[in-house]
């Protein structure tokens, strides 16, 4: 599976990332962590970056799509991958069409985060840093005075909020991901039919069975309905044998009682197996008696 995670910062589709890595078995491919790899080596790639990133530019579409062709040629990525902050640009994101397109192996989804700004906000502001061991905390649900790991050395084991992490900074690079990427990109990807949204807000658990109901649902109708003819299957099949009483449309009743979750389509599939039911079951019993 070839996917495209969108998302703000702070928005957790790097955690979500790590969770469908495990799930599926394919790479997260992080454009910050693959640059700053290509740094540390000082590759011929990394040499580049670095060269661009001492001029105070940003690295360019030109360079990533570089970097992003040399890791997409790893083994690791012939099953599939997931993309983690790219494209970040439409040139980026129509430079990562062509080359997908060249390698005959297109994209599957592009799953777009939806996290609401005040929790970005709130999450990423309250972020602390320890100085020494670099143990993150937050202030909403793990204070720093309580850190176990950093309590024994106090002195050493500064926490602090760095400055990417202060509101200002946060609310800026919202306002920028929405306007440079976000917007441009759900313009570029609407096109291509391929994009999903995913609430992002609340438990990490949770938006990870969005996620992958979202991505099962994603192959679109091909994968949902195969899912519902089983049901249907199954359903007459269990039915069949207390059939043999009077009481036949009492029986599906009690029977529907754990589906509860889709109640007015479980309970006019009843209805309709129980209309159904009722002019075999005489045919039957009358052929078994
Ligand atoms: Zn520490």
């Amino acid at each position: 599976m070839r996917i495209v995670f969108m998302g703000a910062p702070g928005s957790g589709k790097g955690t979500q990332a790590q969770r469908l890595v495990q799930h599926f078995g394919i790479p997260q491919i992080s454009t910050g962590d693959i640059l700053r790899k290509h740094l540390a080596e000082g590759t011929p790639l990394g040499l580049r970056a670095k060269e661009i990133m001492a001029s105070g530019a940003y690295v360019d579409d030109d360079t990533m799509l570089a970097i992003i062709r040399d890791r997409l040629a790893q083994p690791d990525a012939s099953k599939g991958f997931i993309l983690d902050g790219f494209p970040r640009t439409v040139t980026q994101a129509q430079g990562l069409s062509k080359l997908l397109g060249d390698l005959g192996t297109p994209l599957d989804v592009v799953v777009s985060f939806e996290a609401n700004n005040d929790e970005i906000i709130k999450r990423l502001s309250g972020r602390r840093v320890c100085e020494l061991c670099k143990k993150v905390f937050n202030v909403h649900t793990a204070p720093p005075s309580v850190p176990p790991e950093c309590v024994g050395g106090r002195d050493e084991h500064q926490v602090v909020q760095r400055d990417d992490d202060k509101e200002a900074t946060v609310r800026e690079r919202l306002r920028v991901y929405e306007e440079k990427t976000r917007k441009p990109l759900a313009s570029f990807y609407s096109y291509t039919g391929l994009v999903r949204t995913v609430d992002a807000d609340g438990d990490i658990d949770e938006v990870t069975r969005r996620l992958l109901a979202t991505l099962k649902a994603g192959g679109g109708a091909k994968v949902a309905k195969p899912a519902k003819s089983k049901r249907r299957v199954a359903r007459p099949a269990k039915r069949k044998p207390p059939v043999r009483r009077r009481a036949a449309p009492a029986k599906p009743k009690s029977r529907s009682k754990p589906k509860s979750k889709a109640n007015s389509r479980v309970v006019k599939r009843v209805k309709r197996a129980a209309a159904r039911k009722a002019r075999p079951t005489r045919r039957k019993s009358s052929k078994r008696r």
